[in-house]
């Protein structure tokens, strides 16, 4: 299977079996955001609720919020995303596509290519590769526009005027420039407009403070939120990878200043670990450090988490040292102080009892979309099988870990007769009553149902049959080595619960 293969496959089983659609599929789509079906709600749900569970649960240090996604835009002033949230863009003359320069290959200056002519498909066009080091990725071509900078946050007046009409009414007859009536225009539209967040971190540095001083947090400690984010992305790429609406799984950690380096060591091992104890091939994911082009204004230090997807290897979650920017900006723009007192310490530089500081924050920042594709790319798996007609098939199946997967168990009973449905349905029953996810299965053949729940990485099937009736036996069948063993009822169930309560 080739790995352009592999992703084919995966794009096809979310559709067929209901993991992922394309938004507004019936009028055409919508190629920037994806709906996940009911597979794939839970298989997302079941992701971020591991996450929150390592980060909330199991911790004593990290508190978890749900913040608004429409912030005062003052937020985002203070921040520096109004200014700095910008993507360079690049047109290509030649086949009219639109590519991020900073995501493409690069080609040294002067290089010979030869590309096809868009207008005139059997003209060969010879050209040198130009300054600026690359060529479009669609068509080869040098024939580049400049660099321009696009601001990746949605926009959208707040409130019941609209602007635009308010101020070409009031402003029709003013005499302005064309210049000039765009320009006041602009700012009468920013000044009422709200932003979609492009990140969930803001809203952690927001309320610091209100964190604190409700929880009795010491530093260190952590806030958490998992929620969804938008960027108006210019190139939406490998299926649900980088979407214009996806969602993020962040945790900021406030630390001592000095303490932000052992700290940083510790969230970059600590994350890349906690991918490797639910996946099948742990080598796939590494940690990557940003070279200090790539690094943001704010940051001293980062690492990419990343995994080797079908194209190559690719981000999945940044763990940025960001020093003190954020609670500095936002206590400078807000004259709110942002900053943690320590009766413990010594302030450094007076000597006397007490220090107050404005902390140091590590943040791991994970795409929960984006980790989903990684668990599919990580968990598909063929296998070959010969079937009751001696013929060699190749079995399709979702090696996901239990605790991921969309179903833990599917009760299938065999016959739609003789009692057996309504016992399957009784067994489902007191595994839902368990908190377990279970799917009750009678249509079609066994074969067929095993196919498709090996296919969407249901774990177990149980099988109810005529044994069942009579001595009170189930067969348990395991998906990844399709071998079957035969148990009591409440050994079958205690079997299943031991499982997945761990
Ligand atoms: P990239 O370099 O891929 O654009 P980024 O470095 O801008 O990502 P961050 O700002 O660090 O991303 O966001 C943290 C995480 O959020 C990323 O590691 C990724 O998993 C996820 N993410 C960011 N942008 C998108 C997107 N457009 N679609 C899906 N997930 C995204």
């Amino acid at each position: 299977m080739t790995q352009d293969n592999l992703m084919s496959k995966i794009v096809s089983l979310c559709k067929r079996r209901g993991f992922v659609f394309q938004s507004s599929e019936i009028y055409g789509g919508l190629k920037s955001s994806y709906d996940y079906g009911p597979l794939g709600t839970e298989l997302k749900r079941n992701l971020a609720a591991k996450w929150w569970r390592s980060m909330v649960y199991e911790r004593d240090d990290i508190h978890g919020i749900d913040a608004s996604i429409i912030m005062h835009s003052d937020v985002w002033k203070a921040s520096g995303h109004l200014k700095n949230f910008t993507d360079p863009l690049v047109d290509c003359f030649n086949c009219q596509a639109r590519f991020r320069p900073d995501k493409v290959p690069s080609v040294a200056p002067g290089t010979k290519v030869e590309y096809k002519s868009a207008k005139d498909k059997k003209k060969i066009i010879s050209s040198e590769v130009k300054e600026c080091g690359y060529v479009c990725p669609e068509c080869g071509s040098t024939d580049l526009s400049k660099e321009r900078l696009f601001r990746g946050m949605f926009q959208m007046p707040l409130g019941a005027v609209d602007p635009v009409q308010e101020f070409v009414t009031k402003n029709y007859d003013s005499g302005l420039s064309k210049e000039e009536f765009l320009k006041e225009l602009q700012k009468e539209i920013a000044d009422s407009s709200v932003y979609l967040r492009p990140e969930t971190a803001q809203a952690m540095f927001v309320q610091f403070l209100n964190v604190l001083n409700t929880t009795s947090a010491k530093v260190p400690f952590g806030i958490a939120q998992i929620g969804k984010s938008f960027r108006n992305e210019i190139v939406v790429e490998h299926f649900i990878f980088r979407s214009c609406e996806f969602e993020q799984m962040e945790m900021e950690f406030f630390c001592e200043p000095g303490s932000h380096k052992n700290w940083l060591e510790y969230w970059k091992n600590e994350r890349l670990e906690w991918y490797k104890k639910f996946v099948n091939s742990p080598e796939s994911f590494r940690l990557r450090q940003h070279t200090e082009k790539e690094r943001a204004h704010y940051s001293n230090d980062c690492y990419d988490v990343e995994f080797l997807f079908p194209w190559g290897w690719d981000e999945l979650e940044g763990i940025a040292s960001r020093t003190d920017y954020d609670l500095k900006k936002h206590s400078e723009a807000s004259r709110t102080k942002l900053s943690y007192f320590d009766p413990n310490k010594k302030d450094p530089e007076t000597g006397k009892d007490g220090w107050r500081y404005t902390p140091y924050v590590i943040e791991p920042a994970a795409g929960l979309t984006r980790l989903m594709l990684a668990v599919l790319c990580d968990a598909y798996k063929e296998d070959k099988q010969v079937d009751a007609k001696g013929e060699e098939k190749i079995r399709v199946f979702l090696k996901l870990d239990p605790s991921i997967a969309p179903f833990k168990v599917a009760i299938l009973p065999l016959l739609k007769k003789d009692g057996q449905p309504e016992k399957a349905k009784e067994i489902a029953q007191a595994l839902r009553k368990k908190g377990l996810h279970v799917s009750f299965d009678d249509a079609s053949s066994i074969g067929k149902r095993y196919a498709k729940h090996d296919e969407i990485g249901t774990p177990w099937c149980m099988t109810i049959d005529g044994d069942t009736m009579e001595k009170g036996t189930v067969t348990l069948r395991d998906r990844d080595t399709t071998q079957q063993e035969t148990l009591t009822v409440e050994e079958a169930l205690a079997k299943l619960i031991g499982f997945l309560s761990l």
